[in-house]
């Protein structure tokens, strides 16, 4: 790798340290039979850690360069298949029909820069996850952990709280990486909630979401004008909260509450 340049465009920052990678792996408590995806496996520093225990390794990787590197770092393991393709652009249900597994994890350093369309992707497949280990920008673990009233909480926040229950595993320093990132980083684990809030629709939930999010500082009222701010009002009363809320403030049921009872 010395001669190697590293795209920042890409996310390239890889991991050295392997007492981290191994307490990444760990993390996921992968059991017998199962199938890992990991995306960006890089030098394969991680795959490797992954490949020890989990029957197979699915990984997907942009950069076709890094082929040879990780023929050379992977020779030894033989239950890992790379993709060279853009994760956001695969049909993960399709590449993952071929495998027989009992259980599905999901293990990554995330390239920073797409960790939310990553994310989406993820819930958007609908994939029966056991776990989902990532390392994010530490700054972006706080947002997707943060709870109502926190200057963090987004409609990221509200929209992964309403499928998984998350939980902070540790930090990594920005020193455990090359090239050094300019960012400490963290790990979090993900398992998708049992009993989800019903919801007539995912899609309307997304929007309103985004929509009482749209201008930080302002009033529910002025970020959903274009709903019927009547039955807004009457839903926010319910709960002791008004028209004059800002959306960091209201949690996870009373939206879900408001997307299936306005149109
Ligand atoms: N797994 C290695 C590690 O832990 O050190 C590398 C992680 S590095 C933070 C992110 C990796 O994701 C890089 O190898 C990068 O080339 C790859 N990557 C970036 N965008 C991608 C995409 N859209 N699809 C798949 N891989 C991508």
């Amino acid at each position: 790798m010395n001669d190697f340049n590293y795209k920042k465009s890409l996310g390239q920052n890889f991991l050295q340290d392997k007492n981290i990678l191994e307490n990444i792996v760990k993390c996921a408590n992968i059991t017998d039979n199962a199938l890992t995806i990991e995306i960006g496996p890089g030098s394969g520093n991680l795959t490797k850690e992954i490949a020890k225990v989990s029957k197979q390794v699915l990984c997907y990787e942009i950069d076709e360069r890094l082929e040879m590197v990780l023929d050379d770092s992977l020779k030894e393991y033989h239950n890992i298949n790379i993709i060279f393709a853009d994760f956001l652009k695969r049909d993960i249900n399709s590449d993952i029909s071929k495998y027989e597994y009992d259980n599905l994890y999901l293990v990554a350093n995330l390239p920073y820069y797409i960790t939310t369309p990553i994310i989406e992707k993820i819930i958007a497949t609908n994939l029966p996850f056991k776990k989902i280990v990532i390392m994010i920008q530490k700054e972006v673990g706080e947002r997707f952990n943060a709870k109502p009233g926190m200057k963090e909480y987004n409609s990221l926040t509200v929209y992964l709280n309403y499928y998984f229950n998350l939980k902070k595993e540790f930090i990594v320093s920005r020193n455990c990486f090359i090239p050094k990132p300019n960012v400490d980083s963290i790990v979090i684990s993900l398992e998708k909630k049992k009993d989800l809030l019903a919801l007539k629709s995912i899609d309307k939930f997304n929007k309103l979401l985004k929509d009482s999010f749209k201008f930080k500082r302002k009033t529910i009222k002025n970020n959903l004008k274009n709903y019927d701010l009547t039955k807004v009002e009457e839903i926010l009363t319910k709960y002791n909260f008004n028209l004059n809320t800002r959306a960091e403030e209201i949690p996870l049921e009373v939206f879900v509450e408001l997307a299936n009872n306005l149109n």
